[in-house]
């Protein structure tokens, strides 16, 4: 079984893709962290930094030169894929590679968006998010693999989560309306809490296995 998990940044979608790539013995390719861990691996129209520090959405070639090898080597096996692909270029070059089984989409309107990812910390060190209110960890500030204390990212600041959602959503649209038309799409609502999105899902999945 291939999945994509489809949804804006601060959807839920990291928690989820690990429940789900547990429960059904799927490998996670992490597209974000991934970049991040790479961020200032040079390609030959810049780095991701950049991008990942605006708060912009990181330009397609680049996404597609990380993210690609990792695809190739998981297509083999049943995977779930997250934050890719997010344009409709990416969707094609994803086809080329294998077929998706079922595309779930994380849906959160703005305001809940914003709530969510201003609580947002994470442990640079393991590269492990946690959420004040959503998971929060078990010493305040600290991480409970490594001990680290915790940080927030320059691009979950309001403005520029703002910025990020509109952008996403406008590149978004068009793989959206391609995995519909593949009869593929599920749609979540995903403002609910996270029991609740997990329990769709799974429901959603079982159907397919
Ligand atoms: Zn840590």
């Amino acid at each position: 079984m291939k999945i994509v998990l489809l949804g804006p940044p601060g959807a839920g979608k990291g928690t989820q893709a690990e429940k789900i790539s547990r429960k059904y013995k799927l490998q996670y390719i992490d597209t974000g962290g991934i970049l991040r861990k790479n961020e200032n691996t040079k390609t030959k129209k810049g780095t991701p930094h950049k991008y990942i520090k605006k708060g912009i959405l990181v330009p397609d070639y680049i996404v597609i030169e990380f993210i690609l090898p990792f695809i190739k080597r998981a297509a083999k096996q049943n995977f779930i894929l997250d934050g890719f692909p997010r344009s409709l270029k990416q969707v094609k070059l994803l086809e080329k590679i294998t077929a998706i089984d079922i595309a779930l989409y994380l849906e959160v309107n703005q305001k809940e968006l914003i709530e969510r990812i201003s609580g947002r910390w994470i442990c640079r060190n393991c590269d492990i998010t946690y959420h004040i209110k959503l998971k929060p960890p078990k010493k305040e500030g600290i991480c409970d693999v490594c001990g680290e204390k915790l940080t927030q990212r320059e691009d979950d600041r309001p403005k520029i989560i703002r910025k990020r959602t509109r952008v996403f959503n406008k590149s978004l649209k068009p793989v959206i309306k391609y995995y519909e038309k593949r009869s593929i799409l599920k749609r979540i609502d995903a403002n609910r809490e996270l029991k609740e999105v997990w329990k769709d899902i799974q429901e959603i999945v079982n159907k397919i296995k």
